[in-house]
């Protein structure tokens, strides 16, 4: 069996045991209801209906943890695989939404028609608990990643100077440096552990990450060609926080190496993402730009979601709006990591998701995204 034939299999029979559990108390709370069986109460069910949910989409289900072995299948089988764990995942997930409906009523329903209760008494209201829209708008550019054959890959948070800026040829005292208001971390240095990483003590200072570019080399130095790989995560910078700047904020980096890519395979795929995320009438443009990992490099910009591309005061009358920075892999990138570049050439993109999340709801001030306050967060 191929490794594509075994991923499928094992997604199918998660599907199906997921299934036969939500048909089993589906099939009990139509007896209770009907009367046919008074033994039946929908809290034990719901009970029941929770440990299910617990099983299959929660953090620790099969299609969680096959989400995270997409990377070990090959690019090709990978979007195929990706498609149908989306599909499966999207089903589930309605299914459970609406079965938890209907538990939900049948309790109200036992509620009401039993004597204890004096309906006159005042309840103090619950709230229902959400995603926070940061996480919402992260799982949902996965999804179109992972439908489109790429895999999720995490990195530390707290880096060494090599792996954040070294290893992506931002030698120390270089200018581009001037690009990162960095976080040093005060107990400084970590030892070498990656065979022959340089063990000067400035390539060993630690640091929070300033952008999600060191998965890349952690991805390259873990995994051979051909990747296709995003990583979505924390970056942090010195920044005031102001309308448009937080200096907590979140990325998603992505980086293609194969034979034989070129840069229209990168303009073809941020087109594809942007129409795929955004949705039909958003489109991306890549204007020249500098960044020291990447030659050549671009920025993308895409349509303004405000005005729809006719000119707002949000795009400066520009109908576009900048939403983050790509290239082609620089060669000295690969050869930090031990790949031909002569054999493997590739692309590296990467873009604010709380810049996403701006752009999708029209947020005129990013602050509102740490703020935590409820009366904002649950309109979405
Ligand atoms: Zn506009």
């Amino acid at each position: 069996m191929s490794q594509e034939q075994e991923f499928l299999s094992r997604l199918a029979s998660a599907h199906s045991q997921a299934l036969e559990g939500l048909q089993s108390i589906a099939v009990q709370l139509e007896a209770g209801a009907s009367g046919d069986d008074e033994s039946i109460n929908a809290s034990k069910l719901t009970q029941e209906f929770n440990v299910w949910k617990e099983r299959y989409v929660g953090k620790k289900a099969p299609v969680a943890s096959l989400k995270k072995e997409l990377g070990l299948l090959d690019p090709a089988s990978r979007r195929h695989a990706g498609a149908e764990l989306n599909r499966v995942r999207d089903e589930l997930l309605d299914r459970a939404q609406e079965l938890g409906e209907r538990l939900v009523s049948a309790r109200l329903g036992t509620l009401q028609s039993s004597s204890r209760i004096d309906m006159t008494e005042l309840a103090l209201d619950s709230f229902r608990g959400h995603i926070h829209l940061i996480t919402q708008t992260r799982d949902e550019l996965e999804d179109v990643f992972i439908g489109m054959g790429y895999s999720i890959q995490e990195g530390p948070e707290v880096e060494t100077d090599w792996y954040n800026f070294e290893a992506l040829n931002i030698p120390p005292d270089h200018p581009a440096r001037g690009m990162f208001d960095t976080f040093y971390l005060k107990e400084s240095v970590r030892g070498t552990q990656d065979g022959d990483r340089p063990s000067s003590s400035s390539s060993n200072k630690l640091l929070l990450r300033t952008h999600t570019s060191p998965v890349q080399i952690h991805t390259m130095s873990e995994y051979k060609p051909p990747i296709y790989m995003v990583a979505p995560g924390k970056v942090y910078r010195r920044d005031t926080p102001d309308a448009r700047h937080i200096p907590i904020f979140n990325q998603i980096e992505g980086l293609v190496v194969d034979k034989n890519i070129t840069f229209a395979d990168l303009a073809g795929t941020i087109e594809s993402f942007t129409t795929k995320y955004f949705g039909q009438d958003i489109h991306s443009r890549l204007r020249p730009a500098f960044f020291p990992f990447t030659e050549p490099s671009a920025e993308f910009e895409i349509t303004c979601a405000i005005c729809s591309g006719s000119g707002c005061r949000t795009c400066s009358g520009t109908g576009w709006i900048e939403l983050g920075g790509c290239g082609m892999v620089d060669p000295n990138v690969f050869e930090h990591v031990g790949i031909d570049p002569e054999v493997w050439s590739g692309f590296a993109f990467g873009f604010g998701i709380d810049r996403c999340a701006q752009m999708r709801h029209s947020l005129v001030d990013m602050r509102v995204l740490l703020a935590n306050d409820v009366r904002f967060l649950e309109q979405f």
